[in-house]
């Protein structure tokens, strides 16, 4: 059996459900977290991910390539339905901000409802030129709903069952994604049925 290699990942968690509104300019927000991210990009780690990303203003691609940046990361968002990121974004504005950026090496969707990604992923195959040549990366919630002003979980009707989540996996394999997992909600037994349905596909992990 082959030697499973192991990977130190800093996840960056955005703020989610964050409305900036206007006043917060892209400038702003370099300005908050250029320091911040020299920090994490000196720490030993084989890669920071961007993550919970809900407004493009979040998407740090200039400053990546401006700060002598070295470390790879990736990029993931936080949707609010299968067209749009929470702060109202599309997929492809957003993934286009990543794709500018060579830092970047793989581009997705996180801590989203399952039922919403394939929508997403399939949007990337049928545009023409595609949006992104990035390495999809999936991680969606387990379905239920953030209350961002009581700061808890709403236990409603839309989470998923384990085998409900694990009957989406082949579909998004099958839309070209290249790293599957879970994000809020999921637990260990989530991720152990997402290694097994993953065992029978062939690894396209992005090389780092
Ligand atoms: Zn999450």
């Amino acid at each position: 059996m082959g030697k499973k290699k192991a990977f130190f990942l800093l996840l960056l968690g955005l703020l989610l459900n964050r409305d900036y509104g206007d006043a917060v300019t892209l400038a702003t927000l370099k300005d908050f977290h250029r320091r911040r991210v020299q920090v994490l990009a000196e720490s030993g780690a084989d890669l920071i991910a961007f993550e919970t990303i809900s407004n493009k203003l979040e998407a740090y691609a200039e400053l990546l390539e401006g700060d002598g940046i070295k470390i790879p990361t990736w990029f993931s968002f936080n949707y609010k339905d299968s067209v749009n990121i929470v702060g109202g974004d599309s997929f492809l504005e957003c993934a286009s901000v990543a794709d500018s950026c060579n830092k970047i090496v793989a581009v997705g969707i996180n801590c989203t409802p399952p039922r919403f990604i394939l929508d997403i992923v399939l949007l990337v195959h049928k545009l023409t030129p595609r949006v992104t040549s990035k390495p999809i990366l999936i991680y969606p919630n387990i379905g239920e709903t953030y209350d961002p002003d009581r700061k808890e979980w709403v236990v409603k009707s839309t989470g998923v069952s384990d085998k409900d989540f694990i009957s989406y996996v082949s579909k998004w394999c099958e839309a070209k994604a290249s790293l599957i997992g879970g994000c809020c909600r999921t637990t260990p037994n989530t991720i152990r049925a997402i290694s097994r349905a993953l065992s029978k596909y062939s690894s396209v992990l992005p090389s780092l």
